[in-house]
């Protein structure tokens, strides 16, 4: 077959036709492309129908909707890190969650969810699902109560392990085989894990979210969610984002691949850092209790040991409960190289004050003390401590 040979065209028409050729003279770029796309062009009628037939099942580059080569070379990365069959991207780790929620339940539904998530996941569970007949029960954060709390309607699980603010662990695999037993969906926020130190689908979930927001971004520049597979579980998620028209944009798609490349080598001085500055809040008088995985006398510790590979740079400590909130913002408000501010996962150090009486509704925090979350960055450790420092010193004054 021979190609045709463009027509003769007029400097306008060559400006808007040239440059469409996909493959490189020479080369190829170490980094995927970034490939902005709305419209993708077809040779013919018969192809971009047959192209329409066959997306349903695989991934073909067709509409800017359906996703574009550089968000797919991130969805293989992220289910090769979580060793899942597929993945889809959103715009935020919370539209991840959002999204399978509503792609796995149907009003009359139940689900259990863990005492231990995201506050903005207890809102959406507590606030929007129930209006559409979708009713939400929390379990104990270590999952002991996730049996009796099992009815008719239960349709899923929703675990979060390590938990938000203080990383209580739940045994996930005995969660994995009581969902299995009954035919429930195992469900995984493992934004902690980031794939390199925790693998829900390796024990026996059906599908691991991650808001890549964090550590796979790691330079908190770039919103990012992803939610990846069994190959059982793939058809609903897949049908209903692509209902929604969930999609990510290939500018942020390749951030996100850009800053997984050094997940791991961040990951592991994150922790360094981390258990440093734990160790030496645990020698504070002014620290109740010191919240990290890591440390022997966490109560999730031997699960940790058992089912993750490290820790990251999260560590959450309770003032002795004789300092009340004013003392508290006195210490955060002294600091000098943690920065107030949400999210964390990126390459430096943050901190923010945690309302435990709010992100629990099972567990009871009337009687603690406040709680203050770090996440140690990638600083010069002795600087962080120095800085800490001088910040429990403002506690007295
Ligand atoms: C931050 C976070 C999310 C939400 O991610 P965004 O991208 O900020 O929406 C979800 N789960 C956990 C555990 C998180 O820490």
């Amino acid at each position: 077959m021979t190609t045709p040979s463009p027509p003769p065209a007029a400097p306008l028409t060559r400006l808007v036709h040239a440059g469409k050729h996909p493959a490189f003279d020479g080369g190829s770029p170490v980094n995927p492309p970034v490939v902005r796309a709305s419209t993708v062009l077809f040779d013919s009628v018969a192809q971009q129908r047959e192209m329409r037939e066959r997306r349903g099942d695989e991934r073909l580059f067709t509409y800017g909707a359906r996703g574009n080569p550089t968000s797919f070379a991130l969805e293989d990365l992220v289910s090769e890190l979580e060793g899942g069959y597929r993945t889809r991207l959103f715009p935020t780790g919370l539209a991840a969650i959002a999204m399978t929620l509503l792609s796995y339940l149907k009003p009359g539904d139940h689900v259990l969810m863990s005492d231990s998530v995201y506050e903005p996941a207890r809102k959406l569970a507590d606030s929007f699902l129930a209006p559409y007949n979708i009713r939400c029960t929390f379990f104990a954060a270590d999952g002991s109560d996730v049996e009796e709390k099992i009815e008719a309607g239960t349709r899923l699980i929703y675990a979060e392990c390590p938990g938000s603010l203080i990383y209580e662990m739940c045994d996930l695999p005995r969660l994995a085989k009581l969902a299995r037993a009954r035919g429930l969906l195992l469900v995984a926020d493992n934004t902690w894990g980031s794939g390199c130190q925790y693998r829900p689908l390796a024990l026996g979930a059906d599908v691991s979210i991650m808001a890549a927001t964090k550590y796979l971004s790691g330079h908190s520049d770039v919103m990012m969610g992803t939610v990846v597979t069994t190959k059982e579980a793939w058809p609903a998620l897949a049908e209903r984002s692509d209902a929604f028209g969930m999609t990510v944009s290939p500018d942020d798609a390749y951030l996100v691949l850009r800053g997984a490349r050094s997940l791991a080598a961040r990951l592991a001085m994150h922790e360094s850092h981390g258990l440093q500055v734990a160790h030496w809040l645990q020698l504070r008088n002014e620290v109740a209790t010191v919240f990290c995985p890591a440390l022997p006398d966490h109560p999730g510790h031997a699960l940790w040991q058992r089912d993750c590979k490290g820790s990251n740079g999260l560590v959450s400590f309770e003032l002795q409960p004789g300092f009340n909130q004013d003392a508290a913002e006195r210490l955060i408000d002294r600091l000098q190289l943690f920065g107030i501010g949400a999210s964390w996962g990126g390459y430096e150090s943050l901190v923010t004050l945690a309302d435990m009486r709010r992100a629990r509704s099972v567990a009871d925090w009337s009687a603690r003390g406040q709680m203050i979350r770090l996440h140690v960055g990638l600083e010069d450790p002795a600087d962080l401590l120095a800085d800490l420092a001088q910040g429990f010193a403002a506690l007295a004054a």
